[in-house]
């Protein structure tokens, strides 16, 4: 819901643009540090959801640590205050340019995805006299249930190390002298609603922590990575996620010993209801079978719902105080030239107008991050509300 003083200040500004409510942001960031620290788990922010200088600060000064999947953040990490003792750097394919950074950094730990990563890293790592921390991603097999273009932990996908692996992967870290193995590592996927996942996710980390173990392997840290979905179709409703039963299902599934840390890495549920994605009707065009609204952003601003068939709940400001309930139903597009710029079919809003201010909502997350300058769009602005003002961002 926005108040009638935000619409008449949106009413003022050009659009399109990202609108952060900073003081959401705060309070979600808030109520997951403290239920997380009930349990003495520690989270890491995923950086890739949104690296907005502004985000980076708020999640920074609620003390998380850092998730990262490029060199370029883990730099904009430590340039943002994060503690380097709390950065990790995730990826299927680090570079050696990334690597040597992250090595220079000192960063708490190398999530490694392959074999031939580890021997890459111990070399590196060698050539400069230091010892990289490790941990080992290992693809659980588990199926997330969510869209198969955000799935990651099943043997299919790309990333992690299979099960098959990891006797190559134990002897591999027993004869690399540079490398101190801290534990190990999973993300099964993004956007995961059914809290059902995360339970099977534990009882595959106990597995494979045993077998550690019994390698005579100890470990010092389990991390789970992130997932936890967000609700995209009732955001007033629901604009905090649930962080005592996620991380409820943790302490009651995952077994920790004595001296053992649990790591989290989440990113898409501490930002993605903070901002929306407000944009204009530049043109309503009425045909026989359809009727379209043209809005001024597009896929070069938002993504999602073009990319992985995303839902964002969609509103039409200008009419919100509207009485009557007469709707008609829109494709609600971009002015993109592609045919795959559209938000949505079939959207019932109330009669809309050239002029009339949209609301995309719950674009927090992989929104302003992803947005393209496709068409050679202008970059997309941000508006920040902070306690009770509003500020428009200079770039
Ligand atoms: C993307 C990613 C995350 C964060 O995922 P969310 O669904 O946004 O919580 C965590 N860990 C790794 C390794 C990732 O790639």
């Amino acid at each position: 819901m926005f108040s009638k003083a935000s619409i008449d200040r949106f009413n003022q500004l050009e659009t399109p643009f990202y609108y952060y409510d900073l003081n959401l942001l705060q309070q979600t960031v808030t109520e997951c540090q403290n239920a997380a620290s009930a349990y003495g788990y520690h989270v890491h922010y995923a950086l890739k959801a949104n690296f907005n200088t502004r985000v980076l600060q708020t999640v920074q000064a609620a003390g998380m640590g850092a998730d990262c999947v490029s060199g370029n953040e883990v730099k904009a990490a430590i340039a943002h205050g994060f503690d380097k003792g709390k950065v990790v750097f995730a990826g299927v394919g680090k570079s050696d340019r990334e690597i040597n950074a992250a090595l220079d950094a000192d960063i708490f730990c190398f999530n490694v995805e392959s074999v031939q990563e580890l021997l890459v890293i111990n070399d590196l790592a060698g050539a400069k006299g230091k010892t990289a921390r490790v941990a080992i991603r290992i693809n659980p097999n588990v199926d997330a249930h969510t869209h198969h273009y955000i799935t990651t932990g099943l043997e299919e996908n790309k990333f992690g190390i299979n099960t098959w692996q990891l006797e190559d992967v134990v002897f591999t870290l027993r004869n690399c002298a540079n490398l101190e193995f801290t534990g190990i590592h999973f993300h099964v996927g993004s956007q995961i609603t059914n809290l059902d996942v995360f339970k099977k996710l534990c009882e595959k980390v106990n597995e494979l922590h045993n077998w550690f173990e019994h390698q005579n392997m100890p470990i010092k840290v389990l991390n789970v990575g992130g997932g936890l979905g967000v609700d995209y179709y009732n955001p007033d409703e629901n604009p905090v996620c649930d962080f005592e039963s996620y991380f409820k299902i943790f302490a009651d599934n995952l077994t920790v010993k004595e001296g053992q840390e649990v790591h989290f890495e989440l990113g898409r549920a501490l930002v993605a209801q903070s901002a929306s994605l407000i944009s204009r009707v530049l043109y309503v065009k009425n045909g026989q079978k359809k009727n379209f609204l043209v809005l001024d952003a597009g896929m070069t601003e938002l993504i999602r719902p073009m990319l992985y068939q995303a839902y964002h709940h969609i509103e039409n400001l200008t009419k919100q105080e509207l009485v009557s309930n007469a709707t008609i139903n829109y494709d609600v597009v971009g002015p993109i030239c592609e045919s795959t710029d559209c938000f949505r079919t079939d959207l019932a809003l109330p009669e809309s107008h050239r002029g009339d201010l949209i609301a995309i909502r719950t674009a927090g997350a992989y929104g302003e991050v992803m947005a393209s300058g496709y068409n050679l769009r202008d970059r997309v602005q941000s508006v920040y509300l902070e306690q009770e003002q509003l500020q428009v961002s200079e770039i």
